[in-house]
């Protein structure tokens, strides 16, 4: 029978070939638990989804105990599995037939209440039974005598209590004391070894000294094999070897000992993600990829001769940057950030350009259908009749333009593929439709990935694959990253930036309009929409959700139900917009529905568009110069941001209204407040990272192929993600060819994680 294949972070991977560790340590971190600790045990450890040894190593305690320390009673919530250490304040056994008063003790047995006391708070601990064993567990409980109580923690008439933990009682200093029977001495062997005892993240299937006690054990079956990590990095860093920190971790001597084993873990982590991404970046420096050569004569030429505008500084610099890159043999890996407006897409027309002029194909992948046509509809307006293809009286230059998305009919998506694939079309555009089998193109030189966020590593390496050549590679973002996400999430890619907002971008004014300090602005808002519509501009009116559901019964003064477009557009239609054009647009509108309304709103037959974040990326009507954002506070500060992008984009200055409930010195308000006093994406990117949590910040995207970190944050480790990806790059530019057995499975771990990641979103 062959094994299945496991891999450190313990997921099976069935039916894949044997993964061939070339270390003993990794070899052994991969085994199966059940192998180690027998099914059973593995069973129970399973509920707190440890799979393999690394798994259980790698399952670290929340905190540590120490026998003379006395638990916060204070701290407790109901649900937690912990471990308590308390003195007994006293203790009533309560007969069966003398139960108090109301309680139904239908199972006719006796009971034991316990009261425990940090010496403020006090807790209730309750064992049921025969006569006999409630005065068993009395003799073993002494009033005035401290122990460790293990269980969970729950509420029994609006008090938190424990049920049936188990115990054991300590000596003054803190040792055992009592008959031992195989959990007592399991909890005495870690609390008499040091002193320090771990409390783990337990389950109902095993509790936190059992987890200990296998973590103990495994770690013993270690013994003797060697830390790969060369010793002379370890000490200069000043870092434990792998199994002294995990050792450090779960058999601690001091807190600071558990600290530096946690420290070593954290830094493995980082450098293994950093490696993988140094080797990603050299091997992509190995793939072959079509150079490409701007021609004085060429679609590019023509274009830039007819653009209506001068490049900005900015987009002549990071434009050299991507025409050096296409320039080489090997394929471009470049993210292009800059804000909203900032010029991001001219900039990728332009490189597409190039490649269509060196006879080869280029394709943008936008995240949405919405962003697609606007791509579309953008480069067939900045193109003009070099996008029609070679029809009769085209220049000669003249390529063709194609929409591929997934709402086409089957007869449109046909014609669209044909074209592709015979190599007509010199430039796609679409969605994730792009992805599918059926499309080969001729000759695909360039992939363009519009707000990559939302798109995976693996999705991008899907178009890269669709060709003999690697196609060069270039990503869109109009989120400001941070440089720690950048070198995680995006730690493959070089990184451009456009800084600055193209000569002659307005001035975008915004507001916070506090309802709630001035109820009658909001009638203001309104009127202020009509001037504006007077004055021949458009503008959006922007709300949290669709459709006001069921739930808004519940709400009060207090918690006002927050706007929906369909409510809102039907009350401003039929009231106080009723004489202007007013058009709804949300994601559950068919598609047709939503194209027709964003024509008709690019086309300035609609004044007022009524709509969701729908309207958040990409979407450019130069004439929308006013923004009424409904429940501000609902939106995070980015998206704020990103939303107000879409006015100011014309010849005329814009206005933005927050409009909120809130009060404006609440965390929500002073969110408002920052967004109102700054136009600058990177310095409100600092603000919002700061305010959000972890997996907020990474979303949907994926860091360096998996979509979690274990130890590492990206909020607060940016120094050692900095310092590991200057020691990954030092380690494998002298080891190009993964020579070193431990820097092959550091790659092959991470790989490893990224499939599983993988096969298990899709
Ligand atoms: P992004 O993709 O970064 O959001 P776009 O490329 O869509 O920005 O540009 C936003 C708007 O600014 C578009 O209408 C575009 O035609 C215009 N634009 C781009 N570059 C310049 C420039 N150098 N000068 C003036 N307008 C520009
Ligand atoms: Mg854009």
């Amino acid at each position: 029978m062959v094994a299945e294949n496991k891999h450190p972070s313990g997921k099976a991977r069935a039916g894949r070939a044997v993964t061939i560790w070339r270390t003993d340590i990794f070899r052994l971190l991969a085994q199966p638990l059940g192998e180690v600790v027998g099914g059973p045990t593995a069973k129970a450890l399973e509920s707190l989804k440890l799979a393999t040894v690394a798994d259980l190593l790698g399952h670290l305690p929340r905190r540590y105990l120490t026998g003379a320390e006395t638990t916060d009673l204070g701290g407790l919530q109901p649900g937690d599995d912990v471990a308590v250490v308390a003195r007994v304040q006293r203790m009533t056994h309560v007969q069966a037939s003398a139960s108090t008063p109301g309680v139904r003790n239908k199972i006719g047995r006796d009971r034991l209440e316990v009261v425990l006391t940090d010496g403020t708070g006090f807790l209730n601990v309750t064992f049921f039974g025969r006569e006999r064993m409630v005065r068993f567990w009395q003799a073993q409980l002494s009033e005035g005598v401290k122990g460790i109580f293990v269980g969970k923690v729950g509420i029994f008439r609006n008090q938190l209590q424990m049920t049936h933990p188990n115990f054991v009682m300590l000596d003054s200093r803190g040792r055992i004391v009592g008959r031992a029977n195989e959990e007592k001495s399991a909890m005495a062997a870690m609390v008499s070894r040091s002193g320090l005892v771990g409390i783990y993240p337990a389950s109902s299937k095993i509790p936190t000294w059992r987890v200990g006690e296998c973590a103990s054990f495994v770690l013993q079956t270690l013994d003797g094999v060697g830390d790969p990590m060369p010793a002379a990095l370890r000490d200069r860093l000043g870092l434990l070897s792998l199994l002294d920190a995990y050792s450090e971790i779960h058999r601690p001597d001091t807190l600071a000992g558990a600290e530096r084993g946690v420290a070593r873990l954290k830094f493995d982590e980082a450098l293994a993600l950093q490696i993988t991404m140094a080797y990603r970046r050299a091997d992509a420096s190995h793939f072959t990829a079509a150079p490409v050569h701007p021609r004085a004569d060429g679609l590019l030429a023509v274009f830039d001769a007819r653009l209506p505008f001068e490049l900005t500084p900015g987009q002549r610099g990071v434009s050299d940057e991507i025409f050096a890159d296409l320039a080489r043999a090997r394929p471009m890996q470049r993210l292009l950030q800059g804000e909203v407006g900032s010029g991001k897409t001219v900039v990728a027309l332009r490189a597409m350009l190039a490649e269509v002029d060196a006879g080869r194909q280029a394709a943008l992948l936008a995240p949405t259908e919405v962003l697609a046509s606007q791509h579309l509809d953008t480069f067939r307006s900045l193109l003009g009749d070099l996008s029609a293809g070679q029809v009769l009286g085209a220049p000669d230059e003249a390529t063709e333009v194609v929409l591929l998305t997934g709402s086409l009919t089957a007869t449109q998506k046909r014609e669209a593929q044909a074209k592709i694939s015979d190599g007509r079309a010199g430039i796609v555009v679409g969605t994730h439709a792009l992805l599918s089998d059926q499309v080969s193109f001729a000759d695909l030189g360039m992939v363009v990935i519009d707000e990559q966020h939302r798109f995976g590593v693996e999705q991008r390496a899907v178009l890269q694959r669709r060709a003999e050549l690697v196609p060069h590679l270039l990503v869109l973002t109009a989120t400001p990253i941070p440089r720690s996400i950048a070198m995680t999430v995006f730690g493959d890619l070089e990184i451009s930036t456009l800084r600055e907002i193209p000569a002659g971008r307005q001035d975008v004014q915004t507001t916070v309009v506090s309802l709630r300090d001035h109820p009658a602005w909001l009638g203001r808002a309104w009127e202020r929409i009509g001037e504006e519509v007077a004055q021949g501009r458009q503008v959006f009116v922007v709300c949290p959700r669709i459709s006001i559901s069921d739930d808004d019964v519940f709400a009060d003064d207090e918690h006002p139900p927050s706007a929906a477009v369909e409510q809102l557009h039907a009350q401003l239609a039929s009231g106080p917009l009723r004489d202007v054009a007013v058009g709804l647009l949300h994601s559950r509108l068919p598609a047709a529905d939503k194209d027709a309304t964003m024509t008709a709103f690019n086309a300035g037959e609609l004044d007022v568009l009524v709509a969701t974040t729908v309207i958040e990326v990409g979407v450019d009507v130069p004439n929308a110069s006013m923004m009424v954002i409904m429940d501000a506070d609902r939106f995070g500060i980015s998206q704020l941001h990103q939303l107000r992008g879409r006015i100011g984009r014309g010849a005329h200055p814009g206005v933005c209204l927050l409009v909120t409930h809130v009060d404006v010195n609440s965390d929500a308000g002073q969110r408002l407040a920052a967004v109102a006093a700054s136009r600058d994406g990177f310095e409100l990117a600092e603000v919002d990272l700061e305010q959000r949590r972890e997996g907020d910040v990474l979303g949907a995207s994926q860091t360096g192929g998996r979509s979690t970190l274990r130890l590492l944050s990206v909020l607060t480790d940016a120094d050692l993600i900095a310092q590991t990806r200057q020691i990954a790059e030092e380690l494998v530019a002298a080891d190009p060819d993964r020579a070193d057995d431990w820097l092959a499975d550091m790659v092959t771990a991470t790989e490893i994680d990224a499939a599983g990641d993988w096969l298990e979103r899709s």
